[in-house]
């Protein structure tokens, strides 16, 4: 195969793929993260130690300076480590699973049936020590994590 119509890498792009990633993090090391915090199309599945979003999933070959092709699958997410023995599979589905959950957790919290999914007490309540504005009680918590998982709380 000729590789003058394949992409060429910059000197970062090499270097990470010597370092064994596949695919470059849409913001590179160094710059400031944006204002609002968006992930990846899902769903996203796991393929050997990657997550990719499946609806990127493509095999692509680059060529090399020298000449040399490599091939890799594009729509990489993450590379999962095992941080403890045998724990990579678990963590890949793990994060695997993320933009589902979180689009599970909106819909719960939207059919909040208590706060009708305002995610706020409509009107006061003395018996229960609640008042107009304070944060659903049936539904804050779920609300708490989906917060986290927009990057908006730690
Ligand atoms: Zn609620």
């Amino acid at each position: 195969m000729s590789t003058s119509n394949l992409p060429r890498l910059t000197d970062e792009q090499r270097q990470a793929l010597d370092d064994g990633y596949v695919a470059m993090a849409g913001v590179p090391v160094g710059e400031e993260l944006p204002a609002t915090l968006t992930h990846t199309q899902g769903p996203w599945i796991v393929k050997g130690v990657g997550v990719y979003a499946q609806p990127f999933v493509r095999e692509t070959t680059i060529g090399d300076d020298d000449g040399t092709e490599r091939s890799y699958t594009e729509g990489l997410v993450a590379l999962v480590y095992s941080c403890g023995q045998g724990r990579m599979p678990g963590n890949a589905a793990l994060i695997a699973a993320a933009p589902t959950m979180l689009t599970k957790l909106r819909e719960i919290a939207k059919e909040c049936g208590e706060c009708s999914g305002n995610g706020v007490v409509a009107f006061d309540y003395p018996l229960r020590g609640l008042k107009v504005g304070d944060p659903c009680p049936q539904c804050e918590d779920i609300r708490e994590v989906i917060a986290v998982a927009e990057g908006k709380q730690s």
